[in-house]
C-alpha cells in the first residue's frame, strides 16, 4: 500500500529525481543464488566478477558446515553486547585464533569492518588531537574521524613524502596524533606504501593504523595481509581488518598491540553498545581461519586467477590501471561508455560493475573486476571473451 507522500518528504523525491535524470540513481540487483563464480542476479545466471569473496569461503562447505553445528550448539543470537553478557566462547576464540594468524599481540572482533573504524577511531584520539588520513581512505574511516572530533589533515594519496611535510608542519600543534590509511585502495586495486609510511611517521610520536580490508586474505603469506607483506611484524600499531571480504562472512577486526585492544574493549562503541557477531558468522569465521592456516592453495589461486586474467586483459588491448591486486580496473573513461560497456556485458552473461563518479574521479569511469579463488580457468576464459566481444563493438579495442 502506499499513500500520498506528505509534502515534508517532498525535498526527497526532488533529490532521487535529480539522481535518475543524472544517472548516478543507484539500480540495486537481487541475487537469488548463493555467492560463487557464477550467480542467478535477477532470474538470470551471470558471470560474477563483483564481490569481494576473494577466496570463495562465502559459501565454502567448511564453513557453511561449522555454522550449522555452532547455531545446534549455541543457538543463533548473542543475546546481548559483548560487554554485558554477549561474549561467547566462540568470540574469544576467534579473537585468539586471528591474533596468532595474523603474529600480533591481541586482537578484537566488532560487527563490521565499518563498526571496528568507528569505534576505533574515536577511542584513539578526541578533540585536540590530530589525524593524518590519505585522501583516497574508505568512507568508515572518514566518518570514524569526524566522530572522534580530532583535526582532520589529508595527505596525498599513497605519498609518504607529503605525509612527512604534513605531520612536520602540524604534529607539534596537537596532543595525541594518529596516522591512518587503508592498506588496498578498493577502486584502482593499487596498495599503500606501509614501509615508507612507517618511516615517516615513527619520528612523529604517532600511532599507525591500517585498514586492511582489501589485504587481508589476499596479501601477504597465505593472507595474512599488508604487515606481513611489507614484513613490518611490530611496527604497524594497528591493523583493522574486515571478516566480511576474503573472509566470506561478515565482522570486522582490531589486531595489534595489546594495550590498544585492552583500551578498545573498555572504550570501542559499537563494542560496548551493539550486539556481538552472531553465533554462525563466528564460528563460520573459525572455519575461515582453520582454512587460511592449513594450506595457501586458496590464496595461490587467487593470484594464479589474477595474473592470468590482467595478463590477457592486457593482451586484448585494454587499459588496467595502477593495480597490483585482485581488483581489476578496466579503464574507459567516461560514465555513459562504461555503464554501457557493463550492460551489454550482463546480456553477454557477465555481472561487471560500471564505476564512476563520484566515486572515482570524473573522466575516470571503469569496470571493475573483481577476481576470486572461484573461479575455474573456464570461468575466466568466458569473461575475456565477453569482454572482448563488447570491447570490440564499442570500438574501446581493435
Ligand atoms: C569494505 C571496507 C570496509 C567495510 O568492511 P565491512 O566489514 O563490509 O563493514 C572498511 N574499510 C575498507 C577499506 C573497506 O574496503
Amino acid at each position: 500500500m502506499t499513500h500520498d507522500l506528505p509534502p515534508k518528504l517532498q525535498w526527497i523525491e526532488d533529490e532521487l529525481q535529480k539522481l535518475r535524470e543524472s544517472g548516478l540513481y543507484t539500480h540495486i540487483r537481487t541475487l537469488e543464488s548463493p555467492q560463487g563464480a557464477w550467480l542467478v542476479v535477477d532470474g538470470k545466471k551471470v558471470l560474477n566478477f563483483c564481490s569481494n569473496n576473494y577466496l570463495g569461503l562465502a559459501n565454502h562447505p567448511r564453513l557453511v558446515q561449522a555454522a550449522k553445528e555452532a547455531i545446534e550448539k549455541y543457538g543463533v543470537g548473542p543475546g546481548a553486547v559483548r560487554t554485558i553478557a554477549g561474549t561467547m566462547k566462540l568470540h574469544v576464540e576467534l579473537e585468539k585464533r586471528l591474533a596468532a594468524f595474523k603474529g600480533v599481540e591481541d586482537a578484537i572482533t566488532f560487527q563490521s569492518g565499518f563498526n571496528a573504524n568507528l569505534g576505533t577511531i574515536p577511542a584513539l584520539v578526541g578533540r585536540g588531537d590530530v589525524i593524518f588520513s590519505d585522501e583516497l581512505n574508505h568512507a568508515s574511516i572518514i566518518d570514524g574521524s569526524r566522530l572522534s572530533r580530532a583535526q582532520i589533515i589529508r595527505y596525498e594519496h599513497c605519498n609518504a613524502e607529503d605525509l612527512e611535510a604534513k605531520l612536520k608542519e602540524h604534529r607539534h600543534q596537537y596532543n595525541h596524533a594518529l596516522v591512518v590509511t587503508d592498506g588496498v585502495f578498493s577502486m584502482d586495486g593499487d596498495i599503500a606504501p606501509l614501509d615508507k609510511i612507517y618511516e615517516v611517521t615513527k619520528n612523529y610520536d604517532a600511532i599507525l593504523m591500517v585498514d586492511d580490508a582489501h589485504g587481508e586474505g589476499v596479501l601477504g603469506r597465505g593472507g595474512r595481509g599488508i604487515v606481513d607483506h611489507f614484513n613490518l611484524h611490530g611496527k604497524v600499531d594497528i591493523e583493522v581488518g574486515t571478516l566480511s571480504k576474503a573472509f566470506g562472512v561478515v565482522g570486522g577486526v582490531v589486531a595489534g598491540n595489546a594495550k590498544i585492544v585492552e583500551w578498545l574493549r573498555q572504550r570501542g562503541r559499537p563494542f560496548l553498545f551493539s550486539s556481538a557477531m552472531t553465533v554462525p558468522d563466528t564460528a563460520a569465521c573459525l572455519a575461515a581461519v582453520d582454512l587460511l592456516e592449513e594450506s595457501t592453495d586458496l590464496v595461490d589461486k587467487l593470484w594464479e586467477n589474477t595474473r592470468y586474467f590482467k595478463g590477457e586483459m592486457k593482451n586484448l588491448g585494454f587499459d588496467t590501471g595502477q593495480s597490483v591486486t585482485p581488483i581489476t580496473p578496466i579503464m574507459l573513461g567516461e560514465a555513459k561508455l562504461a555503464q554501457e560497456f557493463s550492460r551489454r556485458l550482463f546480456d553477454e552473461g557477465v555481472f561487471a560493475m560500471a564505476i564512476g563518479y563520484p566515486t572515482v574521479p570524473k573522466g575516470k569511469a571503469r569496470i571493475r573486476v573483481m577476481i576470486s579463488a572461484a573461479h575455474e580457468r573456464e570461468d575466466l576464459d568466458k569473461g575475456l571473451e565477453a569482454f572482448a566481444k563488447v570491447g570490440r563493438s564499442l570500438g574501446v579495442i581493435k
